[in-house]
């Protein structure tokens, strides 16, 4: 129960990654904001087995490409429990396609998601963790942001760039005691992954030195750690859950 006491929002809380991790947040004794773009019932669902283990937890419906809606958000999480000490921004997207048939608007669209969206969300979340003086922002970014990955070049430049976003977000609040980390997942199994082409997925475990997926447990137990008081002095770093895979 190391983040007792503690609140927070985790982007995209209503299934796979981001499910797991409001889940792992709320048994370690959090309050969960469960924010989520598309289905109210599975966002429900995440609230009901937050709930479930005594935890406190809402869900919130924004679109974190809109900088009026995370910034609505932010407001209606202060609203409800009055602070906001960890905000995790897992929400993303992919648009796969090889560079010759990739669409200009399946790019926008991955960075506006994934790139943009976090920067809009850490952008609302700052104000209130400076003034707290202390807080956690843990991003969720990718091995292919680190590698590269052949028909994922807007993937891959979303995800490095949230490195990069984090990075420096680090350093500029590190003398106000709010850290900024990332954490860079495999191949863990989720929808997300469950729509790679056969071929695709099976050169990925290829190269999983450990063998198989992750889980999203996996990356949900080192965001909680990232977010607890145990890494308070740990900042501007890229934790790597994924068997092995980039080293
Ligand atoms: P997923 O597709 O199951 O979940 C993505 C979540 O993001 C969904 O809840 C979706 O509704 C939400 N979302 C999408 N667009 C949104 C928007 N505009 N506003 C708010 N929410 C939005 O995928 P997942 O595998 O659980 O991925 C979670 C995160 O982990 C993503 O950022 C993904 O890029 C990253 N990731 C996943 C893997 C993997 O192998 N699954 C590997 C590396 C990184």
């Amino acid at each position: 129960m190391r983040l007792t006491g503690k609140t927070a929002l985790v982007t995209g809380g209503s299934r796979g990654i981001g499910r797991a991790i409001c889940l792992e947040l709320a048994r370690q004794g959090a309050s969960v904001a469960v924010n989520y773009s598309g289905s109210a019932g599975a966002a429900e669902q995440t609230v009901q087995a937050c709930r479930a283990v005594g935890a406190q937890a809402f869900a919130l419906q924004a679109d974190v490409a809109s900088s009026a809606a995370c910034q609505a958000m932010l407001q209606a999480v202060l609203e409800r429990f009055g602070r906001l000490d960890i905000l995790v921004c897992n929400a993303g997207v992919a648009r796969d396609e090889l560079m010759l048939r990739l669409r200009e608007e399946d790019f926008d669209t991955v960075i506006n998601t994934n790139l943009k969206g976090a920067f809009l969300c850490m952008k609302a979340a700052c104000r209130p963790m400076v003034k707290q003086r202390c807080g956690r922002i843990v991003a969720v970014s990718s091995v292919v942001g680190l590698r590269g990955n052949p028909g994922q070049t807007n993937y891959a430049a979303s995800k490095a760039g949230l490195i990069g976003l984090g990075k420096s977000l680090a350093k500029e609040l590190a003398s106000r005691n709010v850290t900024v980390n990332l954490v860079a997942p495999g191949l863990i199994d989720t929808d997300m992954t469950a729509a790679l082409p056969e071929v695709a997925r099976a050169a990925l475990l290829a190269s999983i030195p450990m063998g198989r997926m992750g889980a999203a447990e996996d990356v949900a137990r080192a965001v909680a750690f990232l977010a607890s008081d145990e890494a308070a002095y740990i900042t501007g770093q890229v934790l790597c859950v994924d068997g092995g895979m980039a080293v």
